[in-house]
């Protein structure tokens, strides 16, 4: 029997977030006009959600008035966001048409809840999130922001609640937050709420580790409290004295940031943990804010010396996202490095909330950096010829990617990614510049097309009429707008080598007396290793494959076949016993896969090495199978979001039987005797086969890889935990390539 539901108190409930939602609408309009436009808004969706309850059994309007109140509140949008917010799901969920909106709520709405209804069509009912849906999503951008940052407000939403839902669409939809959601969000310069979905992720996809940093974290709070104080007093003193209004405040990094900085790095928390960042908001700069964000600087460096080459200066020339502030990082009495950042009110109001906070102060300044962002990414879009998930790879490696600003001989500004090269520069200038570069004078001295530029710097391009693009050019530019001429230049010279190359193969082939036809062609890709027939003859033209290695081949029936060879294949074991239950097919059964839990065939994939007792998904490839990746595997992220419709759930039969081959890396200080000990334990004390072994010793610092047989995660965490404990032995991990 189902549980009574009390539907007064459900009603009262609901007028209880309505009211919530008003009062939080601080930004909009208070008339009674605007107060009315919301009302009916609300009337509408209740009327429109009556029925219908979300997963976790509470009604639907509350997910519609979180998501205005986000929107009010978190990204400090205005009335017709609220309106719009309000009625985001009607349209797809329930009977009301955009008719009906532009009828009851004007053009406006109307507009804005269709965008809304489109890109929830690409982006959460499609089977995957591919590349050319990204391009859509990235398209309704540049028709009215407000559709992409209500959007933003959703997902948020959905990400607070996400405990209620399955745990595929879980791991789906945090991987499609971190892939997509949370650049947007970065992009958009909401770093609040980008901070925020990236924590849900981490939180949903792996919890443990997420639990872990948090209480590390709190356990560090009260010490960090203490620098903090003691750091800022003098600072605060002067700065009262000189009748500046300001506030201090002291965070640390997301919890986000600092996995991703222990992944990164492969460090562990405590090498992460304290680094944070001391903010100074000063309230009463407005009139000069370029001159009270130096006076507070030099206030600050009064105090405590400056590293010169951290300096920031993003309150001359803000990024491209809006962000302005000036950062500086110091030295501080306990001899550690605290990075100060100074802003005025205004600018950090940016800070935090983003593009919709540029519009309340921008009041008619002209083009913001920000339309200059949406024509740069419409540009991109138009210029495409790649594919599109390489746009993808590269929109995401500019997203992050922090910028420089270079001129041009005249003085005209480029924005280029950090790490940018002096042929990225001439690209930029235009791609035929950069197809003829010879090379660069920056600042007036030459230098090669690879220099990398820095902020500031004046480039000049040499160029050649007979220059051609270069394959190694690619090594060296970071932009997709050059990336993709380079190939498309290199593609063209490919062919017309490769010409050459099919003219000698079809000779050969006549001369053999072989058909020309797609099975011998196919024998010769195999053999050679090359993926494409164009491959096959550009390497024939370039000599790379000389012809009399068909020797290797024969003739049968006017087709190629390779000459049957036995090759034998040696793998040396170090271990003192082989084992004999560690073959192939009893791996095969160790996992059931799909919603009918059947035992299908697969291969363990080799970028993270799962191994019973990890949690796992299948991957369904075209070539090869069903592949079984970690859920944290570094690729599932990319897997999940785009191919959701590949994924299939697996789950590990327990089974004593078999073993996984799992790989330990031990790190410690040389001693006499220590790798003995650690064989020692290994393979007598622990009964475990070892695979192979070895050890690298560099100025008394060792470091060994293990490969060895396990029967799952407890087996391989005990062992784990049993080596950590031998003399000299420092770090014991699990390395799973
Ligand atoms: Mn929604």
């Amino acid at each position: 029997m189902k549980p009574e539901i009390d539907l007064e108190q459900e009603r009262k409930d609901i007028l209880q977030a309505y009211k919530g939602l008003l009062r939080a609408a601080k930004h909009s309009k208070k008339d009674a006009e605007t107060k009315k436009r919301i009302r009916k808004a609300f009337d509408v969706a209740v009327e429109a959600h009556s029925d219908v309850r979300r997963k976790s059994g509470e009604p639907y309007i509350f997910h519609p008035i979180a998501v205005a109140r986000i929107c009010g509140e978190e990204i400090g949008l205005g009335a017709t966001s609220i309106v719009c917010a309000l009625l985001h799901d009607t349209v797809e969920d329930t009977e009301i048409t955009i008719d009906d909106i532009d009828r009851l709520f004007g053009k406006k709405e109307a507009k804005i809840i269709e965008g809304l209804t489109k890109i929830s069509g690409v982006v959460d009912y499609s089977v995957s999130l591919q590349a050319e849906n990204f391009k859509k999503v990235l398209l309704t951008l540049s028709e009215d922001v407000r559709v992409i940052l209500i959007k933003l407000a959703d997902r948020l939403h959905n990400m607070r609640t996400i405990g209620a839902m399955r745990r595929d669409k879980q791991l789906k939809i945090a991987s499609e937050t971190l892939f997509l959601y949370a650049p947007l969000a970065h992009r958009l310069g909401l770093h609040a709420i980008k901070s925020e979905l990236e924590d849900l992720s981490l939180k949903c996809k792996e919890p443990e580790m997420f639990e872990e940093i948090q209480s590390k974290l709190k356990k560090n709070e009260e010490v960090r409290k203490r620098f903090i104080r003691q750091f800022s007093s003098p600072i605060k003193q002067t700065l009262e004295e000189k009748g500046i209004q300001f506030e201090i405040k002291g965070r640390s990094k997301s919890i986000y940031s600092i996995w991703n900085k222990m992944v990164k790095k492969e460090v562990p928390f405590e090498e992460v943990y304290d680094l944070f960042a001391i903010r100074i908001i000063i309230d009463n700069g407005e009139l000069d804010e370029k001159a009270s964000c130096w006076q507070v600087y030099s206030v600050v460096t009064d105090y405590y010396s400056p590293n010169i080459d951290r300096l920031r200066d993003w309150v001359s020339v803000p990024k491209a996202n809006g962000y302005e502030s000036l950062h500086t990082t110091v030295m501080s009495p306990t001899g550690k490095w605290v990075e100060v950042q100074i802003r005025t009110r205004r600018m950090d109001d940016i800070a935090e909330k983003g593009f919709a906070a540029h519009w309340k102060y921008k009041e008619g300044k002209g083009e913001s950096q920000f339309d200059r962002w949406i024509s740069q990414v419409r540009e991109l879009l138009e210029n495409q010829e790649g594919s599109a998930l390489d746009l993808m790879d590269d929109f995401q490696l500019n997203l992050y990617s922090d910028e420089i600003f270079v001129f041009t001989p005249n003085g005209d500004m480029k924005n280029l990614p950090a790490g940018a090269s002096a042929l990225d520069f001439a690209f930029t200038v235009h791609t035929q510049v950069g197809e003829r570069c010879l090379g660069a004078k920056v600042n007036s001295k030459l230098v090669p097309l690879s220099h990398t530029l820095r902020s500031g710097d004046q480039v000049e391009i040499l160029t050649s009429q007979k220059q051609r693009p270069k394959e190694d050019w690619l090594n060296f530019v970071k932009t997709h707008r050059a990336k993709s001429a380079i190939k498309s230049s290199l593609k063209d010279d490919k062919r017309e080598i490769a010409k050459e190359g099919k003219a000698i193969l079809e000779k050969e082939f006549k001369r053999l007396k072989i058909a020309y036809e797609n099975i011998s062609l196919r024998e010769l890709r195999k053999y050679y290793k090359v993926l494409s027939n164009l491959d096959l003859y550009y390497e024939i033209a370039q000599g790379e494959i000389n012809l009399t290695h068909l020797k290797g081949f024969e003739v049968k029936k006017g087709v190629l076949k390779p000459k049957q060879t036995i090759r034998k294949r040696v793998t040396s074991y170090i271990g003192q016993r082989r084992t004999t239950t560690k073959d192939e097919d009893d791996v095969k059964k160790a996992l059931v896969l799909g919603d009918n839990m059947e035992k299908l065939d697969y291969t363990l994939a080799p970028c993270c090495n799962p191994i019973s007792g990890d949690e796992v998904f299948g991957f369904v490839t075209i070539n090869d199978g069903i592949k079984i990746h970690k859920i944290n595997c570094s690729n599932a992220t990319q897997l999940m979001s785009n191919y959701a419709y590949r994924i299939i759930k697996a789950k590990w039969v327990n089974d004593k039987n078999v073993a996984f081959l799992a790989g330990i890396r031990i790190t410690g200080i040389d001693d006499m005797g220590i790798v003995n000990n650690i064989t020692q334990i290994i393979s007598n004390e622990l009964n475990v086969n070892m695979r192979s072994i070895s050890f690298e010793s560099d100025d008394g610092i060792f470091e060994g890889m293990v490969k060895l047989y396990v029967h799952d995660t407890v087996h391989l965490i005990n062992l784990i935990a049993n080596l950590k404990k031998v003399q000299g032995v420092t770090k014991v991990e699990r390395k799973d390539s």
